[in-house]
């Protein structure tokens, strides 16, 4: 069987074998408990709030509007009355405004997103984000200015770890698979592609179970990270290399999370705004899970499902290890771009003295954008950005493999994260020129 693959990467512990297995638990909820639902979840200009303290809400109800194209609605995952307007703790931003509610029903039924006969209205109007973590919305993905004619499916979840969307491609594959065919003939794609990484062959199998009724291509992809990422996923599976500064649908692509398809096919099917989703909880907890959990969930709760911790906590990771960040309290809420709650004890953790830059290469190997982080790490100390820019950081994917596989501990991944953002202010000065 042909495998599929692309340039750099590495090959680190995966760590999944503790909740691979593991159903997708739904995490009971009691009334009078309470939610910190952060307004602004996604990529782009924040939302506003449209409710005020003492406010009573039903469950789906809007509660933060879109705050302009690229932006996200938000919706109550409960019903319940707005205790305050408040701050929660997030691991990017220190603190972030949210809504505070308190839960007065736990039944199942929500109020509908508004019908349109558009389907990028609904897609918009559900407040559906990239769930793989990016959390970009998802509507403006899904207006692409330009003819596209593949869409794909990532189902690599190459990120140590996580199990979310494995535990999601094998419970819920007609569901992801009726999202994907929605997007494929509204927008008039003409090929649909499934990748899959070769660590979960039973998730490849079930997909597989469904070619001759719907017509796809199914992909196995070689167990490497990034493999799911957008521009790794790309070339793996069609060849296509996406520019600097291009984005995928500038080779003719819109690449989509397994559990974003089955959000878009659940909002258009049953007017579901986007308010849950699953996060694989795992590390140092006794009992390791997949979980559906509501959006503003204290992270302590989930430990506590999950039997608590063992031993003593020493970093609290959001996302993956590789691209996810550590939590600064318990009371951090979950959000629709926490794939998972990783806890790590101080043996869990590498030795991350750093050290001189031994001019081994290892980075550049393993540079999946075949860029050369030691000389990139140099420009970026001495914030030499110009240089920077001739030495392409911005096609940097903040990835983490340079830092690693470096065996000195050079923190590359921060330097090019921190020396990005001064980079991206110069070119839009330039461009304003
Ligand atoms: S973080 Fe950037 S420089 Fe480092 S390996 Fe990933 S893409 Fe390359
Ligand atoms: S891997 Fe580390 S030590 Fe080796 S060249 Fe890159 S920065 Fe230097």
């Amino acid at each position: 069987m042909q495998k599929h693959s692309f340039y750099g990467g590495i090959h680190p512990d995966y760590n999944k074998e503790k909740t691979a297995g593991k159903k997708i638990e739904i995490l009971p909820y009691s009334i009078g408990e309470s939610l910190t639902i952060p307004i602004t979840q996604h990529l782009g200009a924040p939302s506003r709030e449209i409710v005020k303290k003492k406010d009573t809400v039903k469950k789906g109800q809007l509660i933060a509007s879109s705050g302009g194209f690229i932006s996200s609605n938000l919706h109550t995952p409960f019903t319940g009355e707005v205790d305050n307007i408040t701050l929660a703790p997030n691991p990017i931003a220190g603190n972030v405004p949210a809504i505070k509610l308190i839960i007065k029903e736990t039944d199942d039924d929500f109020l509908k997103i508004e019908k349109s006969d558009k389907f990028q209205d609904i897609i918009s109007a559900a407040g559906i984000v990239g769930l793989g973590g990016a959390t970009f919305p998802s509507h403006v993905k899904l207006s692409p200015p330009k003819k596209v004619d593949t869409l794909i499916v990532n189902g690599a979840e190459c990120e140590p770890f996580l199990t979310c969307d494995h535990r999601l491609m094998i419970e819920n594959t007609e569901e992801i698979l009726l999202g994907a065919l929605l997007v494929k003939e509204k927008l008039s794609i003409e090929r649909l592609i499934v990748g899959i990484e070769d660590n979960k062959l039973d998730a490849y199998k079930e997909f597989g179970k469904y070619q001759t009724k719907y017509n796809f291509e199914l992909h196995l992809l070689h167990t490497k990270y990034p493999q799911g990422g957008e521009k790794q996923l790309i070339f793996a599976t069609t060849g296509r290399i996406v520019p600097e500064g291009k984005l995928p649908l500038d080779v003719g692509v819109i690449v989509h999370n397994v559990g974003t398809f089955k959000a878009i096919y659940e909002a258009w099917t049953f007017g579901k705004p986007l308010f849950e989703r699953v996060v694989t909880v795992t590390g140092a907890v006794k009992e390791p899970k997949n979980i559906l959990v509501k959006i503003g969930t204290p992270i302590s709760k989930l430990i506590d499902f999950c039997g608590g911790f063992v031993g003593k906590p020493k970093k609290i990771i959001i996302g993956g290890p590789m691209m996810g960040f550590a939590a600064s309290s318990l009371d951090t809420p979950t959000t629709k771009g926490t794939s998972g709650v990783i806890v790590l004890r101080e043996d869990d953790m590498p030795d991350m003295k750093k050290s001189n830059c031994i001019r081994c290469g290892r980075c550049v190997e393993a540079c999946p954008m075949g860029l050369v982080p030691a000389i990139m790490e140099q420009f970026s100390l001495n914030e030499m950005y110009e240089k920077l820019i001739d030495w392409h950081v911005v096609n940097c994917i903040e990835c983490g493999c340079c830092s690693y596989v470096c065996p000195s501990r050079r923190p590359l991944v921060g330097y090019f994260k921190t020396a990005k953002r001064q980079v991206m202010n110069i070119l839009r000065q330039r461009a304003q020129k």
